[in-house]
C-alpha cells in the first residue's frame, strides 16, 4: 500500500509508520493509501519555509509569477484524468464529475495568473501642492489555507492560487479524507517550477496543525473552507495575532420554484444543484419550495428524473451519484429522513441506504410535504435528500427562505423578470442563482452571508482576500 510523503520546502517528507492515517475509498471501504499524521513541529516547519520564500516569491513581477501558474495549469491539464482518478477514489463522485472539477479547479489557477498581472495601486489628490498620495497593494504574507473534503481539488486552487498570484506563500492542510489529490497538485507544481517552500502541503492531527498556524505570528491569513463550527474555532483562533480570516462554511441553500417558472428547466437545473457530489456541496439545494399550483406537476418530474439517476461506483461508466463520504454521512441522511417523516414528510422515491461492495451508498431521494420544523429543512443533510414544500406568495416564501442563520447560495426559477429582480434582491444570500443551478465560476465572487462566512473566493474580489493595502503620503521637497 501506498505511504504517501508530505510535502515541504521542495521536499517529500516520510512519516514514520506508527503514525499513518488511512485514505479510505468510500465506494467500497479499501483502505487506499496512508498519509503522515503530523502535528505542530511539521505545521511549523511548513511555516518556515513558506517564511523563507515569502521575499523571493513576492518580489518576482507578477508576470513571472503568472508563467510559472501557468506552467502548473497546463500539467493539471495534461493529468486531468490521472488527478480525476485519484479524486474518485479518495472522495468517490463520478469519474466524469471529478475530472470536471479539476477543470474547474484549474480555472483559477489561470485566471489568478491573469489578475495577478491586475493589481492595481492609487494615486488620490492632495490637500496640499507639495504633497502626493499613493496607494500600493501588497500581498499579505504567509497564507494558510484549511480545505475540506467534498472538492479535493477546487477548494485549494480556490485558495492558494489568488494567494500565489498575490505573491504569497502558502500552507495547506487538506481534509484528510481526501489527501491525495492535494499531494497531486503538489507534485504538478513542483515540476512546473514553482519555487520550494512557495506551496507546502501538510496532513495529520487538524486541531494540532491549526493551532500552530493559529498561533504563528508569521502567517498572516487564515482561508478556510469547512463546517461553521470549525470556522468559528479558526476565527476566534485567528484573534490573538489579528490574521486576515476569509471563511467559506455552512450552507442551508433554498431553491424556489415560482408558478411561472420554466418547469423543465427547473428540474433538470435542480436535479444537478441537489445531486452533485450526490449532494455533498455547501451550495447544494437543501430545501426546495414550489408554488403550490405548480407543486404536483413538479414533484412528478422531479421525481422521475431522480429515478433516471444511477448510482454506483464512480470509476464505472455512467454512474452519475457515487458514495457518500463515510458511515456518519450516512447516518445523517437517516436521521434527516426519519425526523421529516415523524413531522408528516412523505417518500416519493428513495429514502434507504445501499447495499453495494461495502461502499457508504444512499438511494438519491424525494420527499413531499416537507415542512419547515424538519431537521432537513434547517441542518445541511450533505447527503441525497431533497425535501419538497409548497408556498403561496412571493413575501411568504423570501421570508421562509431567509429564515436560517445561513446564506451562501440561493436559486429562483421565474419567466418574470419583474419577480426574477426583486426576489433575488431580497434573499439574503451571497450567491443567487437565477434559473441557474450550478453558477460558480473562477471571475465571480464566491461566498456567503451571514453565517454561510467571511469574505469572496473567485473574481477581482478573491484576490484582494491576500492584500494589505499601504497608504504612502509623499511630502516634496
Ligand atoms: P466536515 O464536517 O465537512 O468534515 P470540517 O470543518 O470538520 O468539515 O473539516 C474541514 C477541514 O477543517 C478539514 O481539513 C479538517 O481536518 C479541518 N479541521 C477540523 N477541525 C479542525 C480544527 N479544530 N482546527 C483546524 N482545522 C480543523
Amino acid at each position: 500500500m501506498k505511504v504517501q510523503p508530505v510535502y515541504v520546502n521542495g521536499e517529500w517528507i516520510e512519516a514514520d509508520d506508527s503514525t499513518l492515517l488511512a485514505v479510505v475509498n468510500p465506494a467500497n471501504g479499501e483502505v487506499i493509501a496512508s498519509v503522515p499524521n503530523c502535528g505542530a513541529d511539521e505545521a511549523k516547519r511548513a511555516v518556515d519555509a513558506a517564511y523563507e520564500a515569502l521575499a523571493g516569491w513576492s518580489q518576482k513581477t507578477a508576470a513571472e509569477r503568472a508563467e510559472l501558474l501557468q506552467q502548473w495549469y497546463k500539467l493539471i491539464d495534461q493529468e486531468k484524468e490521472v488527478i480525476g482518478e485519484i479524486m474518485t477514489r479518495e472522495q468517490g463522485k463520478p469519474l466524469q464529475e471529478a475530472i470536471g472539477e479539476v477543470t474547474y479547479a484549474n480555472s483559477f489557477i489561470s485566471w489568478f495568473a491573469e489578475e495577478g498581472k491586475r493589481i492595481y495601486g492609487e494615486t488620490i489628490p492632495a490637500s496640499h501642492e507639495n504633497k502626493r498620495l499613493l496607494v500600493l497593494k501588497q500581498p499579505v504574507g504567509v497564507v494558510a489555507a484549511i480545505t475540506p473534503w467534498n472538492f479535493p481539488a477546487a477548494m485549494i486552487t480556490r485558495k492558494v492560487a489568488p494567494a500565489m498570484a498575490a505573491g504569497c506563500t502558502a500552507v495547506v492542510k487538506p481534509a484528510e479524507l481526501t489527501p491525495l489529490t492535494a499531494f497531486k497538485l503538489a507534485q504538478l507544481a513542483e515540476q512546473a517550477g514553482i519555487p520550494k517552500g512557495v506551496f507546502n502541503v501538510i496532513t495529520g492531527n487538524a486541531k494540532a496543525i491549526g493551532e500552530a498556524w493559529l498561533q504563528d505570528d508569521r502567517v498572516r491569513k487564515i482561508t478556510f473552507t469547512g463546517s461553521t463550527e470549525v470556522g468559528k474555532t479558526l476565527m476566534r483562533g485567528a484573534a490573538d495575532t489579528v490574521k486576515k480570516v476569509s471563511l467559506e462554511l455552512g450552507g442551508h441553500a433554498p431553491l424556489i420554484v415560482f408558478e411561472d417558472a420554466n418547469i423543465d428547466k427547473a428540474v433538470s437545473e435542480a436535479i444537478a444543484s441537489k445531486y452533485r457530489n450526490a449532494g455533498q456541496t455547501c451550495v447544494c439545494a437543501n430545501r426546495i419550495y414550489v408554488h403550490e399550483s405548480i407543486a404536483a406537476t413538479f414533484s412528478e418530474k422531479y421525481k422521475a428524473a431522480v429515478n433516471a439517476l444511477k448510482v454506483g461506483d464512480g470509476l464505472e461508466a455512467g454512474t452519475q451519484i457515487g458514495p457518500l463520504i463515510d458511515e456518519r454521512a450516512i447516518k445523517k441522511m437517516e436521521n434527516h429522513i426519519d425526523d421529516a417523516l415523524q413531522k408528516g414528510g412523505r417518500i416519493e422515491t428513495g429514502g434507504k441506504k445501499l447495499a453495494l461492495n461495502g461502499g457508504f451508498f444512499f438511494e438519491p431521494t424525494v420527499l413531499i410535504n416537507a415542512t419547515d420544523d424538519m431537521l432537513c429543512m434547517n441542518e445541511e443533510t450533505f447527503g441525497p435528500l431533497a425535501p419538497i414544500a409548497t408556498f403561496t406568495s412571493m413575501e411568504e416564501v423570501i421570508q421562509r427562505a431567509n429564515n436560517t442563520p445561513y446564506g451562501l447560495a440561493a436559486y429562483v426559477f421565474t419567466e418574470s423578470l419583474s419577480k426574477a429582480i426583486q426576489v433575488s434582491e431580497k434573499l439574503e444570500y451571497g450567491i443567487v442563482g437565477l434559473n441557474d443551478g450550478v453558477p460558480s465560476v473562477a471571475q465571480a465572487p464566491f461566498g456567503g452571508y451571514k453565517q454561510s462566512g467571511l469574505g469572496r473566493e473567485g473574481g477581482h474580489h478573491g484576490i484582494e482576500e491576500f492584500l494589505e493595502t499601504k497608504y504612502i503620503s509623499i511630502a516634496l521637497s
